[in-house]
């Protein structure tokens, strides 16, 4: 589980978002969704300790993880663009992590990269992959090291659409079968409804809704959410 308690972040004078409350519960998935510039990424880094907050605090598995360095909590960023070491082959960047926290566990590695179907790419380096297979490796990697909580940045946005549609079904039952509990921030509401079992649209520093992807197609919360959803309906 992930609790986040009245949680707050500002640059400066710059408020971010302000009293931010949510739940994420264990083996559940939520879909963060919001405009480009909203403060998603922020948000992923404070949860993940890279950035710290302004007010709040944050529990895993009922623990305060609040003042932990990043390195400390149980919890993985998937970014972005992959980020993989270019010499580093696929098995030697998926074990990275987990050997920096002494849990390197050959056999495991090994049963990881089957889950995302990189056996065969063991010992390519990234150069020699595609772009989904280094999200793939990526997502490998985020979970190698046994987190509480993972959370992905935009994981698709830059493949290219066909792949990015396939990508996303494959994720979502991954993350499914090996019951992850995680967090999923895009801008796109079609991704967010479809890789969610929660959803929350921010706007504003604020969450303008937060339900089920049923409640918040059928219940636009306000005419922020029910704009935001327009183009799907
Ligand atoms: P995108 O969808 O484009 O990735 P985002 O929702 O992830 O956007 P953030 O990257 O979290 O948005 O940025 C939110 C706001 O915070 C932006 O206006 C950005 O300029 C500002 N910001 C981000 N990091 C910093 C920082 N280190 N110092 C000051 N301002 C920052
Ligand atoms: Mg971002």
């Amino acid at each position: 589980t992930l609790e986040a308690d009245n949680i707050s972040k500002a640059f400066s004078d710059r408020l971010i978002f302000d009293k931010l409350s949510f739940e994420v519960k264990k083996g559940e998935v939520l879909s963060i969704v919001g405009p480009s510039g909203s403060g998603k990424s922020t948000l992923l880094r404070t949860l993940a300790g890279l950035e710290p907050l302004s007010g709040g605090s944050i529990w895993t598995e009922g623990r305060d993880i609040t003042k932990l360095k990043a390195n400390r909590r149980p919890i993985s960023l998937v970014f972005q663009e992959p980020l993989l070491f270019p010499h580093m082959n696929t098995f030697e960047n998926v074990a990275y992590g987990a050997g920096l926290k002494g849990k390197l566990d050959k056999k495991k590695i090994d049963s990881l990269l089957k889950a995302v179907e990189l056996e065969e790419h063991a010992s390519h380096y990234p150069h020699e992959l595609s772009g989904g297979q280094k999200q793939r490796a990526a997502l490998a990697r985020a979970l190698a090291v046994d987190p509480a909580l993972v959370l992905l940045d935009e994981p698709f946005s830059s493949l290219d659409p066909k792949l990015r549609k396939q990508l996303r079904y494959w994720v979502r039952d991954f993350l499914k079968e090996q019951q992850m509990t995680a967090v999923f921030v895009t801008h796109d509401h079609e991704e967010a409804l479809l890789m969610g079992d929660c959803v929350a649209v921010f706007h504003e520093g604020r969450f303008q809704q937060i339900g089920t992807p049923r409640e918040i197609n059928r219940r636009p919360a306000n005419a922020f959410v029910a704009r935001f959803l327009g183009s799907h309906l």
